[in-house]
């Protein structure tokens, strides 16, 4: 059983199960702005030809608010609801994302890291997935 991006280019899948999942960015070999998701021509000086980058798989929480609605493409509509985030990566690129947690889990500026979360099998079992950030093991060891 495979776990299979629900869209190609914005993350890969490392093969260890225990590695988290990268976000695909572009730095511009130019200026060095970094951007997700990955783009040619760079936004800010345009230069063309920017690199492929694997983006940090930690983050900090700029702003967020819950969903109390099942999440899009779900199956299951049992699930309460789901927090979004935008995320501020090391690198500079701001990413939208999923949020793992309930909606007392979340304070703005706090770090958080990114895993995936399976929505449902296709008809070969294999598991489609997306990224989501939840808040950072250190969270839930009491050290922050
Ligand atoms: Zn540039």
């Amino acid at each position: 059983m495979a776990r299979i991006p629900i869209e190609e280019g914005f993350f890969r899948i490392p093969d260890d199960p225990a590695e988290p999942p990268r976000l695909l960015g572009s730095r511009c070999p130019s200026c060095g702005e970094v951007f997700f998701p990955r783009r040619l021509v760079c936004a800010k000086c345009l230069h063309e030809g920017c690199e492929d980058v694997d983006l940090s798989t930690r983050g900090r929480l700029w702003t967020w608010t819950y969903c109390h609605a099942p999440l899009f493409g779900k199956k299951d509509a049992d699930v309460p609801g789901y927090g979004v985030g935008q995320v501020d990566l090391a690198e500079g690129p701001r990413v939208q994302s999923i949020l793992l947690g309930g909606p007392d889990d979340f304070e703005i500026g706090m770090e958080l890291e990114i895993d995936l979360e399976t929505l449902r099998e296709n008809e070969d079992g294999d598991e489609i997935v997306i990224y989501r950030f939840r808040p950072a093991a250190e969270y839930f060891n009491g050290v922050a």
